[in-house]
């Protein structure tokens, strides 16, 4: 487990300091991926990188199993470091070694194992990113995601805890993205390996994140499980990024529209997904529901919807409509009477 405590770095330019983050104060659970989003800028960066102290704050605590690792001597940062990989958003993977020596290179580096277990190691690795048959090739001969490929496999070399990833789909077309971001979620099953990842494509934090953070100039914004924060986001800068990822222009179209209330705004999460709640609900009560905006899709393993919907009928009445939905294990939300 690992928790941030009042965490803050500035950079000095020219004799000024330049805070990119600010009294940060994050808990991270064993075997969770956590993601950390925000836009160019936020302080993500930095933030991922004190983590395994590539950045060293300048206030603050970082304490993983209940010691602070910014307390560290040379040797037990080496020790930590070890079990902390990290892969990067242009792989930095070494051009003069070969798919097979990169991903050695952290054995080597150890200087605890025989050739013999190198090889065995290696060849585990490479079985598991799926890249034995490109074992002597270069980098410069791969693929983007075969190149990110080799960097998971060396960051997992000597059975690291935890994988801190930093923009690692973000150089990747949109199919490469899916199949990396698979291969970190079976990582993350397979091993229970703790991941925290930085990014800033909400696409990224429903595909494998449980948790996130919301970054916004060196700030927490929010934080919380992914489907809560997804599907309530509470902040403005929030509430831009999840109606971008759903490819909205901003416009309020309810309002636009100037339809006549009432008009509900309802989410479905898990199992209620699939069950057909509005017609059920439209016949007990004879009402009908006109749907005006509506997004379905996964957050990870979990199926969701969410549905702005006009309520019709002969007298509507919100409160009994409100109290069928909670008898659905829906979540309701009045947007107007
Ligand atoms: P992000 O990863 O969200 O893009 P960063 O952590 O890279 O954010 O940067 C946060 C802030 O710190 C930004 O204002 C950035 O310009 C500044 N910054 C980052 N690295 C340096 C550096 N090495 N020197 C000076 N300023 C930096």
């Amino acid at each position: 487990m690992i928790e941030i405590i009042n965490v803050s770095k500035q950079y000095r330019v020219d004799g000024v300091g330049i805070p990119a983050i600010t009294n940060i104060n994050l808990r991270i659970e064993e075997g969770e991926v956590f993601g950390i989003i925000g836009a160019s800028g936020a302080g993500k960066s930095t933030l991922i990188r004190t983590l395994n102290l590539l950045e060293r704050p300048d206030g603050g605590e970082i304490r993983v199993d209940g010691k602070d690792i910014t307390r560290f001597s040379s040797k037990e940062l080496q020790n930590y470091r070890r079990k902390a990989g990290m892969i990067f958003q242009h792989f930095n993977l070494i051009k003069a070694k070969t798919v097979a020596e990169n991903v050695r290179y952290p054995l080597k580096l150890t200087g605890e194992y025989s050739e013999a277990e190198m090889d065995r190691r290696v060849a585990e690795l490479l079985d598991l990113v799926e890249l034995a048959e490109q074992r002597d090739k270069y980098p410069a001969q791969l693929s983007g995601g075969q190149k990110q490929r080799v960097g998971i496999a060396r960051a997992l070399a000597n059975h690291p805890r935890l994988l801190l990833c930093d923009e690692a789909t973000s150089a990747l077309d949109p199919q490469t993205t899916q199949s990396i971001l698979r291969l970190l979620r079976d990582i993350n099953r397979r091993f229970g390996l703790t991941i925290v990842l930085i990014t800033h494509e909400m696409d990224v934090i429903r595909a494998v994140c449980d948790r996130v953070a919301v970054l916004d100039k060196g700030v927490v914004i929010e934080h919380g499980l992914v489907t809560e924060v997804l599907l309530h986001p509470r902040h403005p800068v929030t509430r831009a990024m999840v109606r971008e990822s759903h490819h909205e222009d901003g416009t309020d179209l309810v309002g636009h529209l100037g339809l006549p209330g009432p008009l509900l705004r309802l989410t479905f999460l898990g199992e209620a997904t699939y069950q057909p709640v509005l017609e059920r609900i439209s016949r007990s009560l004879d009402v009908s529901f006109n749907i005006l905006e509506g997004v379905i899709g996964r957050i990870k393993d979990t199926p969701y919807g969410q549905l702005t919907v006009q309520v019709i009928g002969t007298d509507p009445d919100v409160a009994r409509v409100e109290e069928a939905f909670a008898h659905q294990s829906i979540h309701c939300e009045v947007l107007a009477r």
